[in-house]
């Protein structure tokens, strides 16, 4: 399968049956993004034991790819230590920007990649991810100031 195929199946499967989507009780961290570019708004939740997220959960509304790519996050980071998520997220953001190769590996996140033809998307995909390295390094705190991709 190419990279546009499983960009778009990906993207579709996800934006219509997001994973981890719904409220949080009990959270560690609270995060809420914003993309103005697009108008994408979600609200990421997360559980921390002993530095390993052992559940994330995200809410809010915004275009497919957005959706998507917040899908395919918290399925990507349940379970890995803060040092390794944001390590993700670095591979991740250069997947988006710059390097092809950054995709190797990555599984179902490398269809990503595909957004790279439509630059004022890549916005989109990664607001989930900025808005998850706030909610790390702010540690387990409630009370974190929003995020915006601006
Ligand atoms: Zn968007």
């Amino acid at each position: 399968m190419d990279i546009k195929e499983l960009y778009r199946d990906v993207i579709l499967d996800h934006n219509r049956r997001p994973r981890n989507f719904g409220p949080l009780e009990a959270a560690d961290a609270c995060v809420e993004g914003f993309n103005p570019m697009c108008g994408d708004r979600l609200t990421l939740r997360l559980k921390l034991d002993e530095g390993t997220i052992s559940d994330i959960r995200f809410e809010g509304q915004g275009c497919a790819i957005s959706t998507a790519s917040a899908s395919l996050m918290t399925e990507a980071v349940k379970g890995r230590t803060r040092a390794d998520a944001l390590q993700l997220f670095d591979r991740v953001h250069r997947l988006l920007t710059e390097d092809a190769a950054a995709g190797e590996e990555l599984g179902k996140l490398a269809a990503l990649s595909g957004v790279r033809e439509f630059p004022a998307r890549v916005k989109c995909a990664s607001l989930c991810w900025h808005t998850l390295s706030s909610a790390l390094q702010s540690g387990a705190s409630n009370q974190v100031p929003a995020v915006s991709t601006e």
